[in-house]
């Protein structure tokens, strides 16, 4: 038995798949998004988990897309609760996840699904994106979390069944440590899925400059259509080739290579700073003399 999954075998009668939905069936499922309590993908994606336990969903009151991992730590948060077990939050997509993990809801979720971004999330976008980071705290919470993406144009229904298969697979196999796992669904009927790696945005396009009707300038960030280094095995690559693209993120972002690597930038800073340390102090400034 996985680290996370309760210590019981599920019933060994059902077909696998009925197996979980009976297992589950009193788990919480936390569903969040980034694009707010009205995108039309927040509720496929809480339809979808329906079928695997009890699902909450507690979600941005607004739109929060690109807001990376933010936490409100300076004004209250407040939940409003609009159905059954449906809130929307004064606060970020991270700020629901922790509320509802660390008390808000009446139980411990067993997952936390966020999405189905309005859009997809892959390669360096990942450190953007509000969806990624909703996972990106629910597993630094200790919570198995999926973030679900589809390309723009894209059949959320579609999304919501592979949404609900990685599910399953999670809810029964578990992750390892300090993994989540992002889920890009393409533009058109999937031809399968594959499991990645993320790929690199080329940063080819330049803020845009505008001038306002009084001839002041001011800038766009994000312009232009986004460009990838064509690497194979990529999240990107598998979008690209109409693949389900499923990408496995660690959060130990410590580079184990470069610290390896490093370990004689180390002695010599190190020396540099004992050095720096041990001369005698540079004399105080001398103290203008008063006239008269
Ligand atoms: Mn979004």
């Amino acid at each position: 038995m996985k680290e996370g999954l309760p210590a019981v075998e599920p019933p060994e009668c059902l077909p696998p798949n009925e197996c979980v939905v009976a297992f589950f069936r009193m788990a919480l499922i936390l569903v969040t998004n980034d694009d707010g309590v009205h995108a039309p993908g927040l509720a496929a994606l809480a339809d979808a988990m329906e079928p695997l336990g009890e699902v909450w969903v507690v979600a941005p009151e607004r739109e929060q897309s690109a807001c990376g991992h933010a936490l409100t730590l300076h004004r209250p948060l407040r939940p409003h609760r609009w159905s059954e077990r449906r809130f929307a939050v004064n606060g970020t997509p991270s700020d629901c996840v922790n509320l509802c993990v660390l008390g808000f809801l009446p139980e411990r979720p067993v997952l936390v699904a966020a999405g189905i971004n309005h859009g997809s999330n892959l390669g360096d976008d990942v450190t953007y994106s509000g969806t990624v980071s909703a996972a990106m705290e629910g597993t630094l919470l200790g919570v198995p979390s999926i973030a679900v993406s589809l390309v723009d144009g894209g059949d959320v229904a579609t999304a919501g069944r592979v949404a609900r298969l990685v599910a399953m697979r999670v809810l029964v196999e578990g992750l390892p440590p300090k993994t989540l796992l992002n889920v890009n669904v393409p533009g058109e009927a999937p031809r399968g899925i594959r499991f990645t790696r993320l790929g690199h945005r080329i940063y080819g396009g330049k803020v845009v400059e505008q001038a306002d009707p009084r001839g002041r300038p001011h800038y766009w960030l994000g312009g232009g259509p986004p460009e990838w280094e064509a690497l194979d095995g990529t999240d990107m690559g598998a979008v690209h080739d109409g693949f389900v693209a499923v990408t496995p993120l660690h959060l130990d972002l410590t580079n184990h290579r470069a610290l390896a690597l490093m370990g004689d930038w180390g002695s010599a800073l190190d020396g540099q700073l004992r050095r720096d340390s041990s001369r005698p102090a540079s004399p105080p400034a001398r103290k203008r003399a008063r006239k008269g």
